[in-house]
């Protein structure tokens, strides 16, 4: 099966793409937790955090970026948003190629969970 989110990206896999360009794809998460919830993802397979090199430091501006545009499109900028990267088991992180979910549309609490 290969990684989910490059099956995704190549689109054996179908999602709600709300925002694409050459670096990046973003599309709504499967299971929202909030009213706007959106992952945007690097075209390149990188599994996470950890393991980014000096090499994808333009890759993930650009997956920052998208995020960015993703919030204004679903109209969240004046209200706030927040973007979270999940690294790792105890983040939470299920699907092994990086992503940077986009959740808005309601109060958000901190500590997170
Ligand atoms: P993580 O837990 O790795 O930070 O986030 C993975 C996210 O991917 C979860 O929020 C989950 O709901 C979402 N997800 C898992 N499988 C699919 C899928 O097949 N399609 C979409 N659009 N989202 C998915
Ligand atoms: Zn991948």
């Amino acid at each position: 099966m290969g990684c989910l989110f490059c099956n995704v990206l190549e689109k054996k896999i179908p999602a709600t793409v709300v925002y694409e360009d050459e670096h990046t794809l973003a599309f709504r998460d499967i299971r929202p937790v909030a009213p706007t919830h959106v992952l945007v993802v690097p075209r390149k397979h990188i599994a996470a955090v950890h393991d980014l090199t000096e090499d994808d430091v333009t890759t993930i501006g650009h997956v920052i970026l998208a995020a960015r545009k993703v919030a204004h499109m679903e109209g969240l900028e004046e209200g706030g948003y927040r973007l979270v990267i999940n690294d790792g088991d105890a983040a939470g992180q299920t699907v092994h190629h990086i992503h940077v979910h986009v959740l808005g549309g309601r109060n958000m609490t901190w500590p997170p969970g």
